[in-house]
Protein backbone atom coordinates (compact mmCIF):
# COMPACT_ATOMS: atom_id res chain seq x y z
CA UNK A 1 0.00 0.00 0.00
CA UNK A 2 1.58 3.36 -0.87
CA UNK A 3 2.22 5.82 2.01
CA UNK A 4 -0.82 8.40 0.20
CA UNK A 5 -3.36 5.78 0.37
CA UNK A 6 -2.51 4.84 3.40
CA UNK A 7 -2.60 8.78 4.52
CA UNK A 8 -5.91 9.39 3.01
CA UNK A 9 -7.33 6.05 4.39
CA UNK A 10 -6.18 7.77 7.81
CA UNK A 11 -7.71 11.24 7.11
CA UNK A 12 -11.00 9.62 6.27
CA UNK A 13 -10.86 7.76 9.53
CA UNK A 14 -10.55 10.57 11.93
CA UNK A 15 -12.93 12.71 10.02
CA UNK A 16 -15.68 10.06 10.39
CA UNK A 17 -14.76 9.72 14.31
CA UNK A 18 -15.22 13.55 14.49
CA UNK A 19 -18.90 13.61 12.48
CA UNK A 20 -20.03 10.80 14.18
CA UNK A 21 -18.77 12.44 17.65
CA UNK A 22 -20.66 15.41 16.38
CA UNK A 23 -23.54 14.00 15.89
CA UNK A 24 -23.75 12.26 18.92
CA UNK A 25 -22.96 15.50 20.86
CA UNK A 26 -25.99 16.80 19.40
CA UNK A 27 -28.17 14.13 20.49
CA UNK A 28 -26.84 14.69 23.82
CA UNK A 29 -27.81 18.28 23.52
CA UNK A 30 -31.37 17.93 22.71
CA UNK A 31 -30.46 19.23 19.69
CA UNK A 32 -32.43 17.76 16.67
CA UNK A 33 -31.35 18.38 13.34
CA UNK A 34 -33.86 19.62 11.38
CA UNK A 35 -35.53 19.52 7.76
CA UNK A 36 -36.99 21.93 4.97
CA UNK A 37 -39.21 18.95 3.67
CA UNK A 38 -41.30 16.84 5.40
CA UNK A 39 -42.83 13.65 3.39
CA UNK A 40 -45.23 11.40 5.51
CA UNK A 41 -46.87 8.18 4.03
CA UNK A 42 -48.94 6.06 6.12
CA UNK A 43 -50.07 2.17 4.58
CA UNK A 44 -53.42 0.98 5.86
CA UNK A 45 -53.37 -1.74 8.10
CA UNK A 46 -49.91 -3.37 7.01
CA UNK A 47 -48.34 -5.94 10.24
CA UNK A 48 -45.33 -5.10 11.22
CA UNK A 49 -44.19 -8.64 10.84
CA UNK A 50 -44.84 -8.29 6.74
CA UNK A 51 -43.17 -5.44 6.45
CA UNK A 52 -40.21 -6.73 8.22
CA UNK A 53 -40.17 -9.88 6.44
CA UNK A 54 -40.56 -8.47 2.84
CA UNK A 55 -38.14 -6.00 3.59
CA UNK A 56 -35.65 -8.38 4.27
CA UNK A 57 -36.14 -10.56 1.60
CA UNK A 58 -35.50 -8.12 -1.03
CA UNK A 59 -39.50 -7.56 -1.71
CA UNK A 60 -40.08 -3.89 -0.50
CA UNK A 61 -36.90 -2.25 -1.94
CA UNK A 62 -37.78 1.46 -1.16
CA UNK A 63 -38.88 0.73 2.01
CA UNK A 64 -35.94 -0.88 3.20
CA UNK A 65 -33.66 1.36 1.55
CA UNK A 66 -34.85 4.01 3.68
CA UNK A 67 -34.92 1.69 7.06
CA UNK A 68 -31.25 0.97 6.09
CA UNK A 69 -30.35 4.88 5.74
CA UNK A 70 -32.31 5.99 8.61
CA UNK A 71 -34.25 4.01 11.20
CA UNK A 72 -37.15 1.65 12.08
CA UNK A 73 -38.66 1.99 15.44
CA UNK A 74 -41.67 0.27 17.05
CA UNK A 75 -44.77 2.10 18.35
CA UNK A 76 -47.54 0.69 20.75
CA UNK A 77 -51.01 1.71 20.06
CA UNK A 78 -52.19 2.67 23.94
CA UNK A 79 -55.14 4.69 24.16
CA UNK A 80 -57.45 4.11 21.52
CA UNK A 81 -58.99 1.32 18.78
CA UNK A 82 -56.56 -0.34 16.19
CA UNK A 83 -58.38 1.24 13.31
CA UNK A 84 -58.13 3.72 10.47
CA UNK A 85 -59.92 7.13 11.35
CA UNK A 86 -58.61 6.90 15.41
CA UNK A 87 -55.27 5.87 14.01
CA UNK A 88 -55.10 8.58 11.56
CA UNK A 89 -56.55 11.10 14.09
CA UNK A 90 -53.85 10.17 16.87
CA UNK A 91 -51.25 9.86 14.42
CA UNK A 92 -51.72 13.32 12.64
CA UNK A 93 -52.55 15.33 16.55
CA UNK A 94 -50.53 13.03 18.92
CA UNK A 95 -53.92 12.88 20.66
CA UNK A 96 -55.76 9.94 22.28
CA UNK A 97 -60.15 10.30 21.79
CA UNK A 98 -59.81 11.95 25.02
CA UNK A 99 -58.94 14.80 23.59
CA UNK A 100 -59.88 13.94 18.98
CA UNK A 101 -63.13 12.27 20.38
CA UNK A 102 -62.66 9.87 17.71
CA UNK A 103 -61.91 6.40 18.93
CA UNK A 104 -63.99 4.55 16.23
CA UNK A 105 -64.31 4.15 12.28
CA UNK A 106 -66.41 6.28 11.16
CA UNK A 107 -66.83 5.28 7.14
CA UNK A 108 -70.30 4.72 5.63
CA UNK A 109 -71.89 6.11 9.18
CA UNK A 110 -73.62 8.79 8.69
CA UNK A 111 -73.15 12.40 7.76
CA UNK A 112 -73.79 13.62 11.75
CA UNK A 113 -71.83 10.66 13.45
CA UNK A 114 -68.38 12.21 10.84
CA UNK A 115 -66.31 13.20 13.12
CA UNK A 116 -62.50 15.45 12.57
CA UNK A 117 -60.04 15.83 14.17
CA UNK A 118 -60.92 19.30 16.64
CA UNK A 119 -60.05 22.59 14.88
CA UNK A 120 -56.05 23.60 15.53
CA UNK A 121 -54.34 20.12 16.47
CA UNK A 122 -53.53 18.30 13.69
CA UNK A 123 -49.28 18.64 12.39
CA UNK A 124 -50.53 20.57 8.98
CA UNK A 125 -52.26 23.14 11.52
CA UNK A 126 -49.32 23.32 14.02
CA UNK A 127 -46.97 23.99 11.28
CA UNK A 128 -48.83 27.06 9.63
CA UNK A 129 -49.34 28.34 13.10
CA UNK A 130 -46.17 28.76 13.59
CA UNK A 131 -44.72 29.47 9.94
CA UNK A 132 -47.96 30.64 8.28
CA UNK A 133 -47.24 30.65 4.31
CA UNK A 134 -43.16 29.67 4.41
CA UNK A 135 -44.25 26.45 4.70
CA UNK A 136 -46.68 24.44 2.15
CA UNK A 137 -48.78 21.71 3.24
CA UNK A 138 -50.63 19.08 1.22
CA UNK A 139 -52.98 16.16 1.51
CA UNK A 140 -53.19 13.71 -0.81
CA UNK A 141 -55.61 11.16 -0.04
CA UNK A 142 -57.24 8.23 -1.39
CA UNK A 143 -60.89 8.83 -0.60
CA UNK A 144 -62.90 11.88 -0.14
CA UNK A 145 -62.62 14.32 2.86
CA UNK A 146 -65.63 15.83 2.30
CA UNK A 147 -68.42 15.45 4.61
CA UNK A 148 -70.99 15.37 2.19
CA UNK A 149 -70.47 11.68 0.68
CA UNK A 150 -69.75 11.37 -3.06
CA UNK A 151 -68.54 7.62 -2.38
CA UNK A 152 -69.18 5.22 0.17
CA UNK A 153 -66.25 5.56 1.86
CA UNK A 154 -65.93 9.19 2.84
CA UNK A 155 -63.77 10.30 5.08
CA UNK A 156 -63.45 13.40 7.11
CA UNK A 157 -61.10 13.24 10.08
CA UNK A 158 -58.94 15.90 8.31
CA UNK A 159 -62.03 17.95 7.54
CA UNK A 160 -61.19 20.89 10.08
CA UNK A 161 -57.49 21.28 8.11
CA UNK A 162 -58.88 22.61 5.25
CA UNK A 163 -58.10 26.35 5.38
CA UNK A 164 -54.17 25.19 6.48
CA UNK A 165 -54.06 22.86 3.73
CA UNK A 166 -52.41 24.67 0.20
CA UNK A 167 -52.79 21.44 -1.71
CA UNK A 168 -55.78 19.57 -1.04
CA UNK A 169 -56.04 15.97 -3.43
CA UNK A 170 -58.47 13.33 -2.35
CA UNK A 171 -60.89 11.09 -4.53
CA UNK A 172 -63.58 14.00 -4.74
CA UNK A 173 -61.27 15.99 -6.58
CA UNK A 174 -62.03 12.83 -9.81
CA UNK A 175 -64.86 12.73 -11.73
CA UNK A 176 -65.38 9.43 -12.19
CA UNK A 177 -67.32 7.27 -14.69
CA UNK A 178 -67.19 3.01 -15.18
CA UNK A 179 -66.39 4.31 -19.35
CA UNK A 180 -63.46 6.46 -18.60
CA UNK A 181 -60.63 4.24 -19.05
CA UNK A 182 -58.24 6.40 -16.92
CA UNK A 183 -60.45 6.42 -13.74
CA UNK A 184 -61.35 2.63 -13.68
CA UNK A 185 -57.21 2.25 -13.82
CA UNK A 186 -56.40 4.54 -11.44
CA UNK A 187 -59.34 3.22 -8.64
CA UNK A 188 -58.77 0.62 -6.72
CA UNK A 189 -62.28 -0.59 -6.84
CA UNK A 190 -64.73 1.15 -8.64
CA UNK A 191 -67.54 1.30 -6.14
CA UNK A 192 -65.28 2.36 -3.44
CA UNK A 193 -63.63 4.95 -5.41
CA UNK A 194 -60.48 4.53 -3.94
CA UNK A 195 -57.46 5.91 -5.54
CA UNK A 196 -54.76 3.32 -6.16
CA UNK A 197 -51.27 3.89 -4.02
CA UNK A 198 -49.54 4.50 -7.82
CA UNK A 199 -52.16 6.79 -8.38
CA UNK A 200 -52.20 8.60 -4.94
CA UNK A 201 -47.99 9.09 -5.44
CA UNK A 202 -47.80 10.21 -8.53
CA UNK A 203 -49.88 13.45 -7.19
CA UNK A 204 -47.82 13.45 -4.17
CA UNK A 205 -44.57 13.75 -6.52
CA UNK A 206 -46.31 16.58 -9.13
CA UNK A 207 -46.79 18.54 -5.37
CA UNK A 208 -43.12 17.99 -4.42
CA UNK A 209 -41.58 18.72 -7.78
CA UNK A 210 -43.93 21.70 -7.87
CA UNK A 211 -42.44 22.91 -4.61
CA UNK A 212 -38.89 22.00 -4.11
CA UNK A 213 -38.36 25.63 -3.95
CA UNK A 214 -40.77 25.89 -0.52
CA UNK A 215 -40.46 24.31 2.66
CA UNK A 216 -43.22 21.72 2.91
CA UNK A 217 -45.41 18.73 4.72
CA UNK A 218 -47.04 16.44 3.04
CA UNK A 219 -49.30 13.55 3.72
CA UNK A 220 -50.44 11.12 1.79
CA UNK A 221 -52.24 7.43 2.76
CA UNK A 222 -52.31 4.17 0.48
CA UNK A 223 -55.27 2.27 1.40
CA UNK A 224 -53.92 -1.62 -0.75
CA UNK A 225 -53.15 -3.31 2.13
CA UNK A 226 -56.12 -2.41 4.70
CA UNK A 227 -58.34 -2.99 1.44
CA UNK A 228 -56.65 -6.63 0.66
CA UNK A 229 -56.83 -8.11 3.99
CA UNK A 230 -59.90 -7.96 4.92
CA UNK A 231 -61.80 -9.99 2.35
CA UNK A 232 -58.53 -12.36 2.25
CA UNK A 233 -56.76 -12.35 5.52
CA UNK A 234 -53.15 -10.82 5.98
CA UNK A 235 -51.22 -14.14 4.90
CA UNK A 236 -52.59 -14.19 1.41
CA UNK A 237 -50.93 -13.10 -1.89
CA UNK A 238 -53.38 -10.09 -1.87
CA UNK A 239 -51.79 -8.37 0.80
CA UNK A 240 -48.79 -8.78 0.11
CA UNK A 241 -49.13 -7.93 -3.19
CA UNK A 242 -50.59 -4.64 -1.71
CA UNK A 243 -47.88 -4.17 0.42
CA UNK A 244 -46.07 -4.48 -2.77
CA UNK A 245 -47.95 -1.96 -4.50
CA UNK A 246 -47.29 0.46 -1.64
CA UNK A 247 -43.68 -0.33 -2.01
CA UNK A 248 -43.70 0.92 -5.40
CA UNK A 249 -45.78 4.16 -4.66
CA UNK A 250 -43.24 4.81 -2.30
CA UNK A 251 -40.46 4.82 -5.15
CA UNK A 252 -42.37 7.07 -7.06
CA UNK A 253 -42.53 9.25 -4.21
CA UNK A 254 -38.40 9.20 -3.59
CA UNK A 255 -38.02 9.60 -7.42
CA UNK A 256 -39.84 12.53 -6.90
CA UNK A 257 -37.24 14.13 -3.98
CA UNK A 258 -34.38 13.18 -6.14
CA UNK A 259 -35.32 14.28 -9.31
CA UNK A 260 -36.21 17.96 -7.47
CA UNK A 261 -32.40 17.82 -5.79
CA UNK A 262 -33.82 18.11 -2.39
CA UNK A 263 -33.17 14.66 -0.89
CA UNK A 264 -30.29 16.12 1.36
CA UNK A 265 -32.99 18.44 2.88
CA UNK A 266 -35.92 15.95 3.00
CA UNK A 267 -37.07 13.74 5.59
CA UNK A 268 -39.53 11.00 4.56
CA UNK A 269 -41.62 8.95 7.13
CA UNK A 270 -43.57 6.03 6.54
CA UNK A 271 -45.87 4.18 8.81
CA UNK A 272 -49.45 2.69 9.30
CA UNK A 273 -52.58 3.24 11.54
CA UNK A 274 -53.12 0.01 12.72
CA UNK A 275 -51.65 -3.73 12.54
CA UNK A 276 -53.38 -6.82 11.28
CA UNK A 277 -54.34 -9.93 11.79
CA UNK A 278 -56.27 -12.76 10.00
CA UNK A 279 -58.75 -11.09 8.27
CA UNK A 280 -59.06 -7.98 10.82
CA UNK A 281 -57.79 -5.55 13.54
CA UNK A 282 -59.33 -3.79 16.72
CA UNK A 283 -59.49 -3.69 19.95
CA UNK A 284 -57.89 -4.14 22.55
CA UNK A 285 -55.56 -2.14 22.99
CA UNK A 286 -51.54 -2.81 23.77
CA UNK A 287 -50.62 -4.75 26.04
CA UNK A 288 -53.71 -6.97 26.11
CA UNK A 289 -54.65 -6.87 22.02
CA UNK A 290 -52.82 -9.32 20.10
CA UNK A 291 -49.29 -7.49 19.12
CA UNK A 292 -49.53 -8.01 15.02
CA UNK A 293 -52.11 -5.16 15.42
CA UNK A 294 -51.68 -3.20 18.62
CA UNK A 295 -47.12 -2.83 17.50
CA UNK A 296 -46.16 -1.39 14.61
CA UNK A 297 -43.66 0.49 12.73
CA UNK A 298 -42.10 3.73 12.11
CA UNK A 299 -39.86 3.91 9.17
CA UNK A 300 -37.46 6.94 8.32
CA UNK A 301 -34.44 7.91 6.42
CA UNK A 302 -33.15 10.04 9.36
CA UNK A 303 -31.15 7.80 11.90
CA UNK A 304 -31.73 10.56 14.65
CA UNK A 305 -35.64 9.33 14.54
CA UNK A 306 -34.89 6.58 17.70
CA UNK A 307 -34.67 6.53 20.95
CA UNK A 308 -32.79 4.50 23.97
CA UNK A 309 -36.03 2.75 24.50
CA UNK A 310 -36.28 0.98 20.76
CA UNK A 311 -40.19 2.29 21.20
CA UNK A 312 -42.53 4.98 21.09
CA UNK A 313 -46.06 5.32 20.73
CA UNK A 314 -48.40 6.41 17.93
CA UNK A 315 -49.38 9.46 19.92
CA UNK A 316 -45.36 10.59 19.24
CA UNK A 317 -45.72 10.50 15.68
CA UNK A 318 -47.57 14.41 15.24
CA UNK A 319 -44.54 15.87 17.58
CA UNK A 320 -42.01 13.96 15.27
CA UNK A 321 -42.80 15.59 12.86
CA UNK A 322 -42.95 18.69 14.21
CA UNK A 323 -39.81 18.41 15.94
CA UNK A 324 -38.20 17.46 12.38
CA UNK A 325 -39.78 20.67 11.01
CA UNK A 326 -38.04 22.67 14.45
CA UNK A 327 -40.98 23.50 16.35
CA UNK A 328 -41.31 22.38 20.17
CA UNK A 329 -44.58 21.12 20.37
CA UNK A 330 -44.08 20.85 24.40
CA UNK A 331 -45.84 24.14 25.33
CA UNK A 332 -48.67 23.27 22.68
CA UNK A 333 -52.58 23.39 24.21
CA UNK A 334 -53.76 20.86 25.67
CA UNK A 335 -50.81 19.95 26.74
CA UNK A 336 -49.51 16.45 25.55
CA UNK A 337 -47.69 15.55 29.20
CA UNK A 338 -51.21 15.81 30.89
CA UNK A 339 -53.15 13.78 27.93
CA UNK A 340 -50.89 11.38 26.47
CA UNK A 341 -47.73 12.00 27.23
CA UNK A 342 -46.50 12.48 23.34
CA UNK A 343 -42.84 13.51 22.45
CA UNK A 344 -40.65 13.68 19.87
CA UNK A 345 -39.45 10.24 19.32
CA UNK A 346 -35.77 10.80 19.93
CA UNK A 347 -36.58 12.68 23.68
CA UNK A 348 -38.30 9.63 24.85
CA UNK A 349 -36.14 7.88 27.37
CA UNK A 350 -36.56 6.43 30.64
CA UNK A 351 -36.32 9.95 32.69
CA UNK A 352 -39.40 10.89 31.11
CA UNK A 353 -41.37 8.00 29.97
CA UNK A 354 -42.37 5.43 32.94
CA UNK A 355 -40.95 2.37 31.62
CA UNK A 356 -40.78 0.23 34.90
CA UNK A 357 -43.15 -3.06 34.61
CA UNK A 358 -45.06 -3.52 37.39
CA UNK A 359 -43.05 -5.70 40.62
CA UNK A 360 -45.31 -9.16 41.06
CA UNK A 361 -44.43 -10.21 44.35
CA UNK A 362 -45.81 -12.83 46.88
CA UNK A 363 -47.66 -15.13 44.83
CA UNK A 364 -49.40 -17.79 46.96
CA UNK A 365 -52.21 -20.28 45.21
CA UNK A 366 -53.45 -23.85 45.66
CA UNK A 367 -51.42 -26.51 45.08
CA UNK A 368 -53.97 -29.52 44.43
CA UNK A 369 -57.10 -28.29 43.56
CA UNK A 370 -60.22 -30.82 43.75
CA UNK A 371 -63.07 -31.40 41.55
CA UNK A 372 -65.90 -28.67 42.85
CA UNK A 373 -63.58 -26.50 44.40
CA UNK A 374 -62.33 -22.78 43.43
CA UNK A 375 -58.65 -21.67 42.72
CA UNK A 376 -57.69 -18.87 44.37
CA UNK A 377 -54.32 -16.96 43.66
CA UNK A 378 -53.32 -14.20 46.02
CA UNK A 379 -50.21 -11.93 45.17
CA UNK A 380 -48.90 -8.24 45.66
CA UNK A 381 -48.55 -5.60 42.74
CA UNK A 382 -46.86 -2.36 43.24
CA UNK A 383 -46.08 0.21 40.48
CA UNK A 384 -44.79 3.94 40.35
CA UNK A 385 -47.76 4.98 38.66
CA UNK A 386 -50.40 2.44 40.06
CA UNK A 387 -52.12 -0.26 38.31
CA UNK A 388 -53.77 -0.26 35.31
CA UNK A 389 -55.34 -3.83 34.81
CA UNK A 390 -54.57 -7.19 36.82
CA UNK A 391 -55.38 -10.44 35.30
CA UNK A 392 -55.24 -14.01 35.11
CA UNK A 393 -55.15 -15.56 32.05
CA UNK A 394 -56.59 -19.18 31.66
CA UNK A 395 -57.51 -21.73 29.52
CA UNK A 396 -58.94 -25.39 29.67
CA UNK A 397 -58.87 -25.68 25.66
CA UNK A 398 -57.54 -24.20 23.19
CA UNK A 399 -58.68 -20.49 23.86
CA UNK A 400 -57.74 -18.34 26.92
CA UNK A 401 -59.57 -16.67 28.84
CA UNK A 402 -58.97 -13.53 30.92
CA UNK A 403 -60.43 -12.49 34.83
CA UNK A 404 -59.35 -9.53 36.07
CA UNK A 405 -57.71 -9.70 39.51
CA UNK A 406 -60.09 -8.28 42.67
CA UNK A 407 -57.83 -5.35 44.45
CA UNK A 408 -57.83 -5.85 47.73
CA UNK A 409 -55.93 -2.93 49.22
CA UNK A 410 -53.23 -1.00 48.17
CA UNK A 411 -50.72 -3.80 47.01
CA UNK A 412 -52.86 -6.90 47.25
CA UNK A 413 -54.86 -8.29 44.44
CA UNK A 414 -57.26 -11.85 44.77
CA UNK A 415 -58.00 -13.87 41.74
CA UNK A 416 -60.63 -16.18 42.25
CA UNK A 417 -61.56 -19.35 39.54
CA UNK A 418 -64.91 -21.16 39.77
CA UNK A 419 -64.07 -24.79 38.61
CA UNK A 420 -67.23 -25.94 39.79
CA UNK A 421 -68.01 -26.95 36.57
CA UNK A 422 -64.61 -29.19 35.85
CA UNK A 423 -64.28 -32.59 36.38
CA UNK A 424 -61.71 -34.77 37.40
CA UNK A 425 -58.79 -34.73 34.53
CA UNK A 426 -59.42 -31.25 33.24
CA UNK A 427 -55.94 -29.78 32.72
CA UNK A 428 -56.21 -25.81 33.47
CA UNK A 429 -52.83 -23.53 31.92
CA UNK A 430 -52.97 -20.23 33.68
CA UNK A 431 -50.73 -17.13 34.24
CA UNK A 432 -51.13 -13.66 35.26
CA UNK A 433 -50.84 -10.48 33.13
CA UNK A 434 -50.58 -6.84 34.28
CA UNK A 435 -50.07 -3.40 32.99
CA UNK A 436 -49.28 -0.27 35.04
CA UNK A 437 -51.01 3.22 34.78
CA UNK A 438 -48.43 5.13 32.79
CA UNK A 439 -49.42 5.75 29.43
CA UNK A 440 -46.68 2.89 28.04
CA UNK A 441 -49.08 0.35 29.41
CA UNK A 442 -45.56 -1.22 31.05
CA UNK A 443 -46.39 -4.76 31.53
CA UNK A 444 -45.06 -7.75 33.51
CA UNK A 445 -46.58 -11.72 33.57
CA UNK A 446 -45.86 -14.14 36.18
CA UNK A 447 -44.07 -16.50 35.05
CA UNK A 448 -42.09 -13.83 34.09
CA UNK A 449 -41.66 -15.79 30.38
CA UNK A 450 -44.95 -16.41 30.15
CA UNK A 451 -44.90 -20.04 30.46
CA UNK A 452 -48.03 -21.23 31.47
CA UNK A 453 -48.26 -22.93 34.74
CA UNK A 454 -51.02 -26.13 34.97
CA UNK A 455 -52.99 -27.86 36.99
CA UNK A 456 -54.87 -30.78 36.81
CA UNK A 457 -58.42 -30.82 38.64
CA UNK A 458 -58.28 -33.92 41.04
CA UNK A 459 -61.56 -36.22 42.23
CA UNK A 460 -63.28 -34.12 44.79
CA UNK A 461 -63.45 -36.96 47.53
CA UNK A 462 -59.62 -36.84 47.81
CA UNK A 463 -60.47 -33.11 48.89
CA UNK A 464 -58.20 -31.97 52.00
CA UNK A 465 -59.35 -31.91 55.69
CA UNK A 466 -56.73 -29.89 57.19
CA UNK A 467 -57.95 -27.04 59.40
CA UNK A 468 -56.26 -23.36 58.04
CA UNK A 469 -53.38 -22.37 60.10
CA UNK A 470 -53.94 -19.55 62.36
CA UNK A 471 -50.63 -17.50 63.66
CA UNK A 472 -49.53 -14.43 64.87
CA UNK A 473 -52.78 -12.76 66.09
CA UNK A 474 -52.39 -9.19 67.00
CA UNK A 475 -54.37 -6.57 68.19
CA UNK A 476 -54.84 -3.54 70.07
CA UNK A 477 -54.78 -3.74 74.18
CA UNK A 478 -56.48 -1.15 74.79
CA UNK A 479 -59.43 0.48 73.15
CA UNK A 480 -60.40 3.88 73.42
CA UNK A 481 -64.02 5.99 72.96
CA UNK A 482 -63.99 7.02 69.17
CA UNK A 483 -60.92 4.56 68.37
CA UNK A 484 -61.29 1.55 66.24
CA UNK A 485 -60.17 -2.02 67.42
CA UNK A 486 -57.18 -3.04 65.00
CA UNK A 487 -56.36 -6.69 64.64
CA UNK A 488 -54.02 -8.75 62.10
CA UNK A 489 -53.36 -12.57 61.80
CA UNK A 490 -51.76 -15.09 59.33
CA UNK A 491 -53.30 -17.52 58.35
CA UNK A 492 -52.48 -20.80 56.15
CA UNK A 493 -53.71 -23.40 54.57
CA UNK A 494 -52.52 -26.07 51.54
CA UNK A 495 -55.43 -25.21 49.55
CA UNK A 496 -55.48 -21.49 49.96
CA UNK A 497 -57.22 -19.12 51.70
CA UNK A 498 -60.76 -18.32 51.29
CA UNK A 499 -61.51 -15.80 53.44
CA UNK A 500 -60.82 -14.58 57.04
CA UNK A 501 -63.18 -12.21 59.18
CA UNK A 502 -63.81 -10.91 62.11
CA UNK A 503 -66.94 -11.59 64.12
CA UNK A 504 -67.69 -9.28 66.82
CA UNK A 505 -70.21 -8.40 68.91
CA UNK A 506 -71.67 -5.54 71.03
CA UNK A 507 -75.22 -6.89 72.26
CA UNK A 508 -77.00 -9.56 70.63
CA UNK A 509 -76.45 -9.31 67.13
CA UNK A 510 -73.14 -10.71 65.50
CA UNK A 511 -71.51 -9.04 62.96
CA UNK A 512 -68.84 -9.81 60.71
CA UNK A 513 -66.09 -8.14 58.82
CA UNK A 514 -63.57 -9.90 56.29
CA UNK A 515 -59.90 -8.77 56.93
CA UNK A 516 -57.90 -7.72 53.95
CA UNK A 517 -54.44 -9.34 52.86
CA UNK A 518 -51.46 -7.45 52.82
CA UNK A 519 -48.98 -9.67 51.89
CA UNK A 520 -47.13 -12.67 53.32
CA UNK A 521 -50.47 -14.28 53.74
CA UNK A 522 -51.22 -11.77 57.16
CA UNK A 523 -55.01 -10.63 57.28
CA UNK A 524 -55.88 -7.40 58.71
CA UNK A 525 -58.40 -5.05 59.59
CA UNK A 526 -60.28 -3.19 62.25
CA UNK A 527 -64.11 -2.47 63.63
CA UNK A 528 -64.99 0.85 65.09
CA UNK A 529 -65.20 3.06 66.67
CA UNK A 530 -67.57 2.32 69.72
CA UNK A 531 -68.78 4.40 72.93
CA UNK A 532 -67.29 4.43 76.37
CA UNK A 533 -67.91 1.49 78.49
CA UNK A 534 -69.36 -0.62 75.78
CA UNK A 535 -68.52 -4.31 75.67
CA UNK A 536 -67.45 -5.75 72.40
CA UNK A 537 -67.11 -9.66 72.44
CA UNK A 538 -64.89 -11.00 69.40
CA UNK A 539 -63.66 -14.14 67.21
CA UNK A 540 -61.84 -14.63 64.22
CA UNK A 541 -62.56 -16.82 61.56
CA UNK A 542 -60.30 -18.67 59.07
CA UNK A 543 -62.03 -20.76 55.62
CA UNK A 544 -59.80 -22.80 53.79
CA UNK A 545 -60.05 -23.10 49.59
CA UNK A 546 -61.01 -27.16 49.74
CA UNK A 547 -64.01 -28.48 48.21
CA UNK A 548 -64.73 -29.12 52.06
CA UNK A 549 -64.25 -25.10 52.78
CA UNK A 550 -62.37 -26.25 56.36
CA UNK A 551 -63.03 -23.94 59.14
CA UNK A 552 -60.41 -22.81 61.87
CA UNK A 553 -61.21 -20.21 64.53
CA UNK A 554 -59.67 -17.61 66.90
CA UNK A 555 -59.82 -18.75 70.05
CA UNK A 556 -59.78 -22.05 68.81
CA UNK A 557 -63.26 -23.08 70.45
CA UNK A 558 -64.69 -20.13 68.99
CA UNK A 559 -64.82 -18.78 73.08
CA UNK A 560 -65.17 -15.03 72.16
CA UNK A 561 -62.56 -12.64 73.79
CA UNK A 562 -63.66 -9.48 75.34
CA UNK A 563 -62.99 -6.01 75.00
CA UNK A 564 -63.99 -3.13 77.51
CA UNK A 565 -64.02 0.39 75.52
CA UNK A 566 -62.47 2.87 77.62
CA UNK A 567 -63.07 6.46 78.45
CA UNK A 568 -61.47 8.87 75.86
CA UNK A 569 -57.93 9.43 77.11
CA UNK A 570 -57.17 13.20 78.47
CA UNK A 571 -54.31 14.52 76.49
CA UNK A 572 -51.88 15.95 78.51
CA UNK A 573 -52.89 14.89 81.86
CA UNK A 574 -51.60 11.28 82.19
CA UNK A 575 -51.63 9.14 85.07
CA UNK A 576 -47.77 10.20 86.13
CA UNK A 577 -48.51 13.73 86.02
CA UNK A 578 -51.52 13.02 88.66
CA UNK A 579 -48.86 11.35 90.62
CA UNK A 580 -46.45 13.30 90.04
CA UNK A 581 -49.14 16.70 91.17
CA UNK A 582 -50.57 15.03 93.89
CA UNK A 583 -46.51 14.09 95.63
CA UNK A 584 -46.12 18.07 94.78
CA UNK A 585 -49.35 18.84 97.11
CA UNK A 586 -48.18 16.36 99.78
CA UNK A 587 -44.76 17.93 99.89
CA UNK A 588 -46.50 21.32 99.93
CA UNK A 589 -48.82 20.73 103.08
CA UNK A 590 -45.75 18.71 104.67
CA UNK A 591 -43.96 22.18 105.01
CA UNK A 592 -46.39 24.46 106.09
CA UNK A 593 -47.53 22.07 108.74
CA UNK A 594 -44.05 21.95 109.43
CA UNK A 595 -43.51 26.12 109.48
CA UNK A 596 -47.14 26.24 111.66
CA UNK A 597 -45.29 24.11 114.38
CA UNK A 598 -41.77 25.66 114.96
CA UNK A 599 -43.94 29.52 114.35
ZN1 LIG B 1 -56.95 1.25 8.61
Amino acid sequence: MQKKTIILILFIFINSIFMSLEQVTANLNGEKSTFKHIVFVTYDGARKFWVDTLMNNGTLPNLAALRDEGEEITLRITDHTPGTDPGLATIESGYGPDVTGINSNYFGSSIELKRSIPEGLTTTERIKAVYGDSWKTALVMPWTQDFVNVTSTADSTFWNQREETDYWFSSENVTWSQSIQNSSNYALSYGNALLRANSTATKVAEFILDNKDNNFYVRTHFTEPDWAGHPNTETSPQYIQALVECDEALGIIIDAVKDAGIYDDTVILVSTDHGFKGIQHGPPTYPFGISDITETWFISNDQEVTNELGWGLQNDISPTCLGLAGIDSSSFQPLYNVTSMALPLWEANSNNREVTPPSISNVSYSENVYEGEKFTITMNIQDQSGINTAQIRYKYGTIYQTQNLIKEDETSYRGVLDLSTFVEGVEVSWYLRTADDSPSLNTAYYPEDITPLVFTIKAGVTAEVNLPLITDVEYSGEVYAGEVFDVSVKVQDESGISSVEIYYSSDSVWNNKTLIRSSNGIYQGNIGPFNSGTEIKWYLKATDNSANYNVAFHPSDKEPLIIIVKDEAVEGFSAELIAVGGGLAGIIIIVIVYRRRSA
